[in-house]
């Protein structure tokens, strides 16, 4: 792991002493270096609970090395023999990681999920305001193609396109969220939902024989 500058994300301090033995607790606020008790979580946001600055540019392949490497240290097999309280937190440490690591992998709630720790979350559906109409727009074409698509080639050129707009939104969210644009992320993060519900029934219709 790189070591890296002052994260933006948000933890609370280890305590000072291990619950068994009153020892000292390594700095991950994990386990006792005395008697190698498990520690209790400790409230912290999805990205610090990975050692990860928050952001949406997030590095996914480190998420991902941090989570598989967290659930097999805290996996509750490990405490079988343990004492009742270690067993008890590592369900809770498994719960937690799978929560932020399964929020975190993919866009659309990574960006929610950031917009509601910057203290603007979205909108419930059916609450859209005007801003949002060229999105619903945009996003009623595109459904209209795919129902006037006549062939798998035509479905696979609208796919393609849905897919590219996709990636254009992500990058458009992550300099938005750079900025500390939040209307912009919002928007964006909006588009990018329309996006990849769109994606999906496309990519469901495109599996139906028929076509
Ligand atoms: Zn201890």
């Amino acid at each position: 792991m790189t070591p890296h500058a002052a994260p933006a994300s948000e933890r609370t301090p280890a305590p000072a002493a291990c619950w068994s033995c009153s020892g000292a607790v390594d700095k991950d606020g994990l386990f006792c270096v005395t008697c190698g008790a498990l520690q209790p979580p400790l409230p912290a946001d999805h990205f610090a609970r990975f050692g990860l600055p928050a952001g949406f540019g997030l590095d996914v392949p480190a998420l991902e090395r941090r989570y598989f490497e967290l659930q097999r240290r805290m996996h509750p097999d490990r405490f079988a023999a343990r004492l009742p309280k270690e067993r008890e937190y590592s369900q809770q440490h498994a719960a937690n990681l799978n929560d932020a690591y399964q929020t975190l992998r993919a866009p659309v709630s990574r960006a929610e999920y950031l917009l509601a720790l910057r203290g603007k979350p979205m909108r419930g559906s059916g609450q859209e305001t005007v801003d949002d109409e060229e999105i619903l727009v945009h996003a009623m074409e595109m459904r209209e193609q795919l129902a006037e698509a006549a062939s798998p080639a035509d479905v696979e050129a609208i796919l393609k396109t849905a897919a590219e707009q996709a990636k254009s939104v992500e990058r458009d969210i992550a300099a938005a969220f750079a900025a500390g644009d939040l209307a912009a992320a919002g928007r964006g993060t909006l588009r990018l939902k329309y996006l990849h519900k769109f994606l999906d029934d496309a990519r469901e219709r495109r599996g139906r024989p028929k076509l």
